[in-house]
Parts: structure tokens; sequence; C-alpha cells
């Protein structure tokens, strides 16, 4: 009886084990199958800096669950590519400038996994503010359309490939003359749209200038070719969105095609076209967008 009492108790414990064993299957099963049915995926996104400023540039680094296409990141209804990053990751590059409202800014990413919206609290920033009188003839001066439409090809250019690598150095030696996000009235109207598009600076007729970073020479604009407002002109492509353009040059010594070394010489500093005195204005781009160059020259934008 012993005997046969043991072999029961196997018998039961076997019963309760495969019972156990088909749950444990059916469970899987379903997690599976919810799994399929849903996204479960979703984007670890970063956000650097984390407090922003108006100005600042925001870097969106987006690390996807599973290998994909690159994600999208939207805001305020304009959506900026991502670029892919060594380990699965990918980033965007948002601008922002005195034009933006301060307060909640809202990002959205979105791609093959599971949308996520984030927000940003972008901070307020008081530029100086600059009261000019125009005489008639001053006011007058305009840029041509070939000018306009040269400038506006550099700053909608996306090369797919990084050229500018650690923070940017200084592109001339020369003392910082004017700031960037200047804002202004002229004679007494409070030009809604403007603001220092980039940072002056000041050292005299030509004074080295020199590229903040690698990059394609893509634009060589002279005075006599129409760049009446800008005067002579550099602009670099520093890819992925970010461009440089340099004005005011009284020399230039790169043609376009070239490809210049952070620290190279490629012009002098002049007083050509809308420029009260000697001096370089250095504008950088974002995504079209003239951000503030500082944060760029202090810290690494990956
Ligand atoms: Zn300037």
């Amino acid at each position: 009886m012993k005997v046969f009492s043991n072999l029961q108790s196997i018998w039961v414990n076997s019963g309760r084990q495969w019972r156990q064993g088909f749950l444990g299957i059916v469970a899987i099963a379903l997690i599976t199958l919810v799994a399929t049915l849903r996204p479960a995926h979703a984007y670890e996104v970063q956000i650097t800096p984390t407090s922003p400023q108006l100005g600042d540039t925001l870097s969106v680094l987006v690390q996807p669950a599973r290998t994909g296409p690159s994600p999208v990141v939207t805001v305020k209804g304009q959506s900026y590519p991502t670029y892919a990053l060594p380990g699965n990751r990918f980033r965007a590059l948002v601008p922002t400038s005195p034009l933006d409202q301060p307060g909640r800014l809202t990002l959205q990413v979105s791609g093959q996994e599971e949308t996520r919206n984030l927000a940003v609290e972008l901070r307020n920033r008081s530029f100086p503010v600059q009261r000019i009188t125009l005489s008639p003839s001053r006011a007058g001066l305009e840029g041509t359309d070939y000018e306009f439409g040269r400038m506006d090809e550099l700053k909608a250019l996306r090369t797919p490939t990084k050229f500018w690598n650690g923070p940017m150095s200084r592109p001339n030696r020369g003392r910082v003359s004017s700031e960037y996000g200047i804002r202004r009235y002229y004679n007494g109207e409070f030009a809604q749209d403007y603001y220092h598009r980039g940072v002056d600076y000041a050292d005299g007729t030509g004074s080295p200038i020199l590229a903040p970073a690698a990059g394609r020479i893509v634009l060589v604009g002279r005075v006599q070719d129409g760049f009446t407002l800008n005067g002579n002109t550099i602009g670099i492509d520093h890819g992925q969105g970010v461009a440089s353009v340099m004005i005011h040059l009284s020399r230039i010594d790169v043609r376009e095609g070239d490809f210049v070394q952070p620290g190279q010489q490629i012009g002098a500093m002049g007083d050509t076209g809308f420029a009260t005195g000697p001096n370089l204005h250095w504008g950088l781009y974002v995504n079209g967008v003239s951000v503030d160059p500082v944060p760029w020259r202090n810290s690494s934008i990956e």
C-alpha cells in the first residue's frame, strides 16, 4: 500500500506541474500577443540643455528600443530630421531664437515606436536694446535677390554628414563688439522681426578670419556679384543642418567646394556691405534659424 500511495502522489504532483506548465505557456502566448498588437517599445529621449534659454540649440537624443528608421522630432508644427549616432541612437538639433515665446516648449518624437510627448521650460532672456536713427539714404540700403537667394540656399542645407567635432573655436582674435540677439528700435519703432543674428568681432581691416569648425565652403559671395548688404561673404556647411556665415570681409582666401579645418584662415576682416567699421559678423544657423554661437563655443554639442 505504501508503494501505491507513493505512486498516487507522483501522479498528482505531475498533474499539478502539467497544469502549471500549461498556464505558463498560455500566459506567455497572451503577453506575446499583446506586445504584437500594441507597440510597447517607446523611445527613450534626452534633451540638453535641461534648462535652455532663448537662443540655445536643443540637442534631442533618441534611443529606440529596437533598430529601425530615423525618428522625427516635431516642435510647433515644424519637423526636424534626426541623424544616426553610434550605438543605435539618433539626434535632432532644435534651434531657438529671441523670436520664440519663452515658457513651456513641447516636443514630439515619432517613428516606428510609440510616440513620445515631452516638454522643456524655455527660459526668457533679456537682450540688449539699441535705438537706431536711420537717415533716408541708409534706410534705403537693400540687398539683392541674388544675395538673398544664395543665403537662403545655405540655410536650407541638410547635409547628412556631421563635419564639426567638439566645441567651435573663436573665428577672430578681436574683441566681441556686438553680441547675439540684440533687439532694435528703428526711428522709435520696435522691429518685431529683428534680432542680431550673430556675434560681431572687431580687430581692424586685414585681421585673420578663421573657420570655427570643419566644413565645406558652400558660399563665396562678393560685393561685385551682388552681395551689397552682407559684403564679401563666406558660407560654411558644418553638416546636419549647421552652417556658419562670415560677412563684411575685405579678402576671401577660399573657393566654393574647399573643405576647411577648424582654425584654418579663410579670409580677412573688412567693412564691405552694410558695416559701420571693420568687423566680422559670424552667424551660426541651425536648421535655418540663427542661434547663439556662444554655447557652441563653450561646450561640445554632439
Ligand atoms: Zn553683426
